[in-house]
C-alpha cells in the first residue's frame, strides 16, 4: 500500500484500487499512453485528478497554453478516482463559527462566496462536458450523532443564514426521520446546495474535456526525478524526460516526500475508508436513508454516508493511521459495525465493496493555492480537507491562470499562501494517534 509519509513515489502504472466506483464506471475514456521519448511543453502538470485535469483544461481553454499532465497510475488513481463523491459549498473541514472566529466575518463570507462558487463551476463543468456522473439531487444533512451536539448545529445554521445569506435549515427530529431513520437522530440541520455523484466519472469526463481542449495526459508516467536546467524543468520519467517552463504539482494527499522539498510538513495524508452494501430492498431503504441526500454526522472521526443512485449505501469514516495497516480487515468491520449501529434496520446487509484513500489536510483545514515557495514557475495546490470535488474547480481555474502567467485577484488572501507546516512534522503519525484517542473519546460522551 501507497503511503505518502513513506514511499518514494505512488508506483508506476498501478491499476484503480477495486472500489465500487470502479466497478460501476465503465470503459475509460482513450487518454495519451505513457511518455515515450523526450518532450518540450511550456506547462507540465504532476497528477491527473480533478486538480490537475480541470488545471489543463482551464489552460487550454482559457489561455490556449496545450499542457502536458503526468500521471504515476491509471488516470485519477488518487482521491479522484475513490472519494466519497459528495460536492458540497466547502473547501476545508472549517464551519461557519470556525471560519468566523479565525478571519473574521467579512473574509469568511468571502471565502463561503469562493466555496458556493466552486461548487456551481462543477455543475457548469458536469453541464459543458455533458457527463454522465449520476448526480443526485441537492441536499446536505449534518445529523447530531448525540443529543448534546444539537445546540452546535443550532448556531451553525444560525451564522449560515444571518452572516452568510445561505438558507440552512433546522431540523427537529421528527423532521429528521423524513431523510433519515434508525438511530442517532436528535435533530440535524439542511444545507440547500450539494449533492453526490459517481467520483470516478467525473474525473473520466474532466479527461475527455482536457484532451479535446487540446492538453495530453499520460498514465503511467510518475515523475521519478526533477533537475532545473537554463531555466527549464526537466522531470524524468520511466519513458522520457518531459522540459518544462513552468509546473503544477497537482498531488494533493498523494505527494511523496521525494517530489519537492518545500512541500514536506505542509501536508498530512490521513487515510479514509469507505465500504458499500449490496443493494438494498425497498423496505431496508424506507426504513434507514429514505432520501438520496449527502450524510455527514457530528463525530470528529465523522461518518459520511448517503444511499447510491442503484439503492446500496455508502458509508465512509475513519480508517487506519499508517498505510502498513490500512488493508486490515478490523476497518471495514468497524465501519459496519457502525453502520449497523445507525441502522439496525440493516442488521443483515453484506458488503460487496471496501476501500480507501489517502485524504490531504491541512494545519489551518483551508485548502492553499500558490507559488512553491524559492521556486519561481512551480504551482501547487492541496489541502482540500476531505472537500476537494466541488473546491479543485476553483483550484484548477486559478492555477491555470497562474502558469499562463495572468494570476487573478481571488476574493480572499486566505487561500493564497503556502500552507503553514504541521509542528514536528516527524511526529506527525504519533500525533495522529493520540488526536485519535481523544476524539473517540469525545464523540462518545453526550
Ligand atoms: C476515501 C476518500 C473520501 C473522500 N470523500 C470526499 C468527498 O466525499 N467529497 C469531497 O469533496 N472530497 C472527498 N475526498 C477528497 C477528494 O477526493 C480530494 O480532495 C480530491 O480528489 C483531490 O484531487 P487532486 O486532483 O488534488 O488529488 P488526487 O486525486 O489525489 O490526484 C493526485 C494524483 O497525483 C498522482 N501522483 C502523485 N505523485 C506523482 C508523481 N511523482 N508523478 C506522477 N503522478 C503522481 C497520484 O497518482 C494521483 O493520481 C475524499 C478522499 C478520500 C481518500
Amino acid at each position: 500500500m501507497y503511503d505518502p509519509l513513506v514511499s518514494a513515489h505512488p508506483g508506476h502504472g498501478e491499476p484503480h484500487t477495486s472500489s465500487y466506483w470502479a466497478a460501476s464506471a465503465g470503459i475509460q475514456p482513450e487518454d495519451d499512453g505513457p511518455v515515450r521519448g523526450a518532450t518540450e511543453v511550456e506547462v507540465a502538470i504532476i497528477g491527473s485528478g480533478y486538480t490537475g485535469l480541470t488545471t489543463a483544461y482551464f489552460l487550454a481553454r482559457e489561455h490556449g497554453i496545450k499542457a502536458v499532465v503526468l500521471e504515476a497510475n491509471q488516470i485519477a488513481w488518487g482521491c479522484s478516482g475513490r472519494n466519497g463523491g459528495f460536492a458540497r459549498a466547502s473547501g476545508g473541514h472549517l464551519w461557519p463559527s470556525e471560519l468566523i472566529a479565525h478571519y473574521g466575518k467579512s473574509m469568511a463570507r468571502a471565502y463561503f462566496e469562493e466555496t458556493r462558487d466552486a461548487l456551481k463551476t462543477l455543475k457548469r463543468l458536469i453541464a459543458e462536458g455533458g457527463i454522465d456522473c449520476d448526480a443526485q439531487p441537492d441536499g446536505v444533512i449534518k445529523t447530531a450523532h448525540l443529543p448534546s451536539r444539537m445546540a452546535g448545529l443550532e448556531t451553525e445554521a444560525q451564522l449560515f443564514n444571518d452572516e452568510f445569506d445561505f438558507p440552512v435549515e433546522t431540523l427537529s427530529p421528527q423532521a429528521l426521520s423524513h431523510y433519515h431513520k434508525g438511530n442517532e437522530v436528535y435533530g440535524g440541520i439542511r444545507l440547500p446546495e450539494g449533492f453526490g455523484m459517481h467520483p470516478l466519472k467525473l474525473a473520466w469526463g474532466y479527461l475527455r474535456m482536457a484532451r479535446a481542449a487540446g492538453a495530453r495526459v499520460h498514465p503511467a508516467s510518475p515523475v521519478v526525478g526533477w533537475e532545473r536546467k537554463g531555466g527549464r524543468h526537466l522531470l524524468q520519467t520511466p519513458g522520457g524526460v518531459v522540459s518544462a517552463r513552468k509546473v503544477v504539482i497537482a498531488t494533493n494527499g498523494y505527494t511523496s516526500p521525494e517530489l519537492h522539498s518545500a512541500l514536506r510538513g505542509r501536508y498530512m495524508p490521513v487515510y479514509s475508508q469507505i465500504i458499500v452494501t449490496r443493494p438494498l430492498t425497498a423496505a431496508e431503504a424506507a426504513e434507514s436513508l429514505p432520501s438520496s441526500d449527502s450524510m455527514i454526522d457530528t463525530r470528529n472521526l465523522l461518518h459520511y454516508y448517503r444511499r447510491l443512485p442503484d439503492n446500496r449505501i455508502m458509508f465512509g469514516g475513519p480508517g487506519a493511521i499508517s498505510g502498513k495497516d490500512a488493508t486490515h480487515p478490523r476497518h471495514k468491520l468497524s465501519l459496519l459495525h457502525a453502520l449497523v449501529n445507525k441502522f439496525p434496520a440493516l442488521e443483515q446487509v453484506t458488503l460487496e465493496h471496501e476501500w480507501g484513500g489517502w485524504v490531504c489536510m491541512s494545519r489551518d483545514g483551508i485548502p492553499h493555492v500558490y507559488e512553491v515557495p524559492d521556486s519561481p514557475s512551480v504551482y501547487c495546490a492541496s489541502g482540500y480537507s476531505g472537500s476537494g470535488v466541488s473546491y479543485t474547480t476553483v483550484a484548477g481555474r486559478r492555477l491555470a491562470a497562474m502558469a499562463a502567467g495572468n494570476p487573478d485577484t481571488p476574493p480572499t488572501p486566505l487561500t493564497q499562501t503556502p500552507p503553514p507546516r504541521f509542528p514536528f512534522a516527524t511526529f506527525l503519525r504519533l500525533g495522529q494517534h493520540l488526536a485519535y484517542q481523544l476524539y473517540r473519546y469525545q464523540d462518545a460522551r453526550n
